[in-house]
């Protein structure tokens, strides 16, 4: 197991009181100082090329970010570039794509601590304070080595919309959620399932607010699973963001911090049974400063288990994701006869 991280993540500013803080990458080089005491492997990102950002953002937009470099500016209501965030933001990607490097040389679990997160960041647009879209730069990166499928899997509280439409019609990139709905951006309801040669390939699992540890788990047993089984990934990506997690302030969800743990287990599991443990993870949201450095530890210390820790049962509440799994069975079904 790999940790991909660098001091350079505090550099990108947002305004004063904005979620999406500086403290934010001080928590990650807190629990990266940790980890590396305990005689973990940290690596150091290197900066995205143009060449790869451009497989799923465009060339004019690239340009707009760049053209930030140097001055401070506002991209859409909540979304701001500082001085030095283009340059940040392109470590941010490369970080995920050293991720992905270890993941396929070594067949292990790596995760890159990264901020600005991606999952928002549109092929055009920057938005939820997100520049470039970390996650898909990466798969994309995958793709382009030579792998035929690859699996993104994202627990962040919010739907990655941006992940999702980059990948909406491509049948070699499986985008999974598990998100609040109805809740920023908007999009994710479980009726999105892809197009054209994509149909099937986008699973969504909206979920009401309040949902928690039981519940996440039988979305995992019960429907992220077996899709990701039968698709066979040789590579699974997670967009690993802390804002479910019950002390988020955004959040309406209620993760604990080891709801999250076997949840990261889980994911872990199938990147054993499926693609000889080839996971990278990389950061998305998480803005409660307590729970984000206790689910990046725990993460990490999950990570590190090879093999991974075998299931433990779940307890508790399961209504909420009880009254969705079976209009997601629906809503999938016929794309995977047999598996839902
Ligand atoms: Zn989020």
């Amino acid at each position: 197991m790999v940790l991909i991280g660098s001091d350079r993540f505090i550099e990108h500013q947002t305004p004063e009181g904005h979620p999406e803080q500086p403290a934010r990458a001080r928590v990650m080089q807190e629990v990266s100082r940790r980890w590396v005491e305990r005689g973990g492997a940290l690596r150091p990102p290197r900066p995205a090329t143009r060449a790869e950002l451009v497989q799923v953002h465009t060339p004019a937009y690239v340009d707009q970010i760049a053209a930030t470099a140097g001055r401070g500016v506002r991209l859409d209501p909540d979304t701001y570039a500082s001085a030095e965030s283009y340059d940040v933001a392109l470590h941010a990607v490369g970080a995920t794509i050293v991720a992905v490097e270890h993941a396929l040389a070594e067949c292990t679990s790596a995760i890159a601590f990264v901020r600005p997160p991606g999952h928002h960041a549109e092929q055009d647009r920057a938005m939820g304070f997100c520049l470039f879209n970390n996650v898909a730069v990466a798969a994309a990166s995958a793709r382009a080595t030579g792998l035929d499928r690859v699996a993104v899997l994202d627990y962040d509280v919010h739907h990655g919309n941006g992940t999702q439409w980059m990948f909406y019609d491509d049948p070699s990139v499986l985008y999974v959620s598990l998100h609040q709905y109805r809740f920023y951006p908007g999009t994710g309801a479980l009726t999105d399932v892809g197009r054209g040669d994509g149909i099937g390939c986008t699973l969504n699992v909206p979920l009401e607010a309040g949902a928690g540890d039981a519940d996440y788990d039988r979305a995992m047993r019960e429907l992220v699973g077996p899709v990701v089984t039968a698709f066979a990934p040789e590579l699974i990506l997670l967009s690993a963001g802390y804002d479910a997690h019950g002390r988020d302030p955004l959040g309406g969800m209620r993760l604990s911090t080891e709801g999250y743990a076997a949840m990261t287990a889980h994911v872990q599991r199938l990147a054993a049974s499926c693609c000889d443990g080839r996971l990278a993870a990389v950061t998305e949201g998480g803005y409660d400063l307590r729970a984000l450095d206790a689910c990046l530890e725990s993460t990490l210390i999950q990570l590190a288990e090879d093999p991974p820790t075998s299931a433990t049962s779940v307890t508790g509440d399961t209504s909420r994701i009880d009254r969705v799994i079976p209009a997601v069975r629906r809503a999938l079904g016929p794309y995977w006869p047999g598996v839902l």
